[in-house]
């Protein structure tokens, strides 16, 4: 596929309902949870839309795994939230996503942008998503992708995408 000029915006309002409407049909309680904050000056940009959306997917669907492990050891009161931020940088456009679930331990952060790096049971994890997310935005968009976490907080995942005419 081709980039094309794209509204991150609504690309990230629809990969936030695809990822809750998808998970909605195994558990009402989370309506809530999954927020959008949404900077309206964002300009369009040149992306592969399927590609960008990919990479929010596999982010969100991630997010919302990890809440629900912390929600595992948790008591009733602990409210899964899921968070995209979109934002306009310097000739770029900043996204995260970011979690209040287990976090990432230190021990294992180098590795999870490595093909088949997975901590998830067979079956729930193929250990791909996130290095497809990291060639899709580094070497498919020139732009870049990082991770901050904390354990038993939580995780938020950045990535700039330049802004390119
Ligand atoms: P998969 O989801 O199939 O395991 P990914 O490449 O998407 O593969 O993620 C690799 C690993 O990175 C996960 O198995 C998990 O250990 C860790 N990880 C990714 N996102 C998060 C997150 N939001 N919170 C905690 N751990 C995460
Ligand atoms: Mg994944």
């Amino acid at each position: 596929s081709e980039k094309e000029e794209t509204d991150i915006n609504a690309l990230a309002d629809e990969c936030l309902s695809l990822s809750y409407h998808g998970i909605r049909a195994k558990d009402d309680q989370f309506r809530s949870n999954f927020e959008l904050i949404s900077d309206p000056t964002l300009p369009k940009i040149q992306v592969i839309r399927q590609d960008i959306g990919r990479v929010l997917l596999n982010l969100i669907n991630n997010a919302f795994y990890a809440a629900m492990e912390k929600a595992k050891t948790e008591g009733t009161e602990f409210k899964p939230h899921i968070k995209v931020v979109t934002r306009s940088g310097q000739n770029e456009i900043i996204l995260s996503v970011s979690d209040n679930g287990t976090g990432i331990p230190q021990n294992i952060i180098d590795k999870i942008f490595q093909p088949f790096f997975t901590t998830k049971a067979a079956g729930e994890g193929t250990g791909l998503g996130l290095s497809m997310s990291y060639d899709i935005v580094t070497k498919g968009h020139g732009g870049s992708i990082e991770v901050q976490s904390e354990e038993g907080k939580g995780t938020s995942f950045i990535f700039k995408l330049p802004i390119t005419n």
